[in-house]
């Protein structure tokens, strides 16, 4: 029977990239080192495939052409016994948690790297750093307010709009749109990271984030969130409450901001809106 077997580059690449540890997250093992003899190397681990190489194989997909099953996406490097593993009970080892593996390996195999580039003595935990971008406001006209007087007029009650000095009353809807920047500022995952508005004031739109999320190190998720205010007033009040970057009625605002790491401590930065600055801090 015909194997999709991949080729010894790809084979190198695999390991290559995951510095030769095993990928799946509870074994981590080293799967390279030396040899009895000084010019050889001992590798126990392998490029595992996917989704097999060849028909009636683990998690095979008739789909794939013959370049897709010996693709380097196609390939995790893990050691002998996950290897084994893996192939033996394929129902508990899907290839979304397969491929799952394979991209957390990778991404803190390139933590480690640029924590090497940059000689910062990492810190052991995950740290997120809020950051709060306005993106764009809206003053939208609402209709005219029952306050404006009312006269008669050839039999007809008319609402005087803007009648002599007064300025004619409407409702206002003002709209803060910004953007929440969650950034993981360190080498760290952090893990389900949920959000909690437990302050004196609250955004009117907050984006949810899903309920198994993960920000990887150096890495960081953008939520929209949007602060509405409602008045029944003149355009020049209107006007003079839109011109503040950070409404006024943001003040008081205070966001938990909990996310675990991998060893699932739990971790918390607070985030408030104090004096019309953002600040934020680690617990
Ligand atoms: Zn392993």
């Amino acid at each position: 029977m015909a194997r999709d077997n991949f080729t010894t580059e790809t084979v190198n690449s695999l390991g290559k990239r995951v510095g030769f540890l095993c990928s799946n997250p509870g074994c981590g093992k080293h799967t390279s080192g030396p040899h009895s003899n000084p010019a050889k190397v001992t590798i126990i681990g392998e490029a595992a495939h996917i989704c097999a190489a060849s028909v009636g194989g683990p998690r095979y997909d008739v789909q794939m052409s013959r370049d897709e099953r010996r693709s380097i996406e196609n390939g995790i490097w893990l050691c002998s016994s996950c290897s084994d593993l893996i192939d033996k009970d394929a129902d508990s080892y899907p290839v979304a948690l397969l491929k799952q593996w394979k991209a957390k390996a990778e991404a803190s195999m390139l933590a480690n790297l640029m924590g090497i580039q940059a000689k910062t003595k990492s810190n052991k935990k995950p740290y997120l750093e809020p950051d709060l971008i306005w993106t764009g406001g809206q003053r939208l006209n609402r209709g005219y307010s029952h306050k404006n007087p009312i006269t008669i007029e050839n039999g007809v009650a008319v609402r005087v709009i803007g009648g002599g000095s007064s300025l004619p009353i409407i409702h206002w809807e003002i709209k803060w749109k910004f953007s929440l920047a969650i950034h993981n500022n360190s080498s760290h995952h952090a893990i389900n990271v949920g959000i909690e508005s437990i302050g004196n004031a609250h955004f009117s739109l907050l984006e949810k984030l899903p309920k198994i999320n993960n920000i990887p190190p150096f890495s960081s998720i953008e939520l929209k969130a949007e602060f509405l205010q409602r008045i029944e007033d003149t355009h020049k009040v209107a006007d003079k409450i839109f011109d503040h970057y950070i409404p006024e009625l943001a003040e008081g605002l205070k966001l938990k901001i909990d996310y675990l790491d991998e060893d699932r401590n739990s971790h918390t930065t607070i985030m408030e809106i104090f004096e019309n600055q953002m600040i934020h801090t680690k617990l």
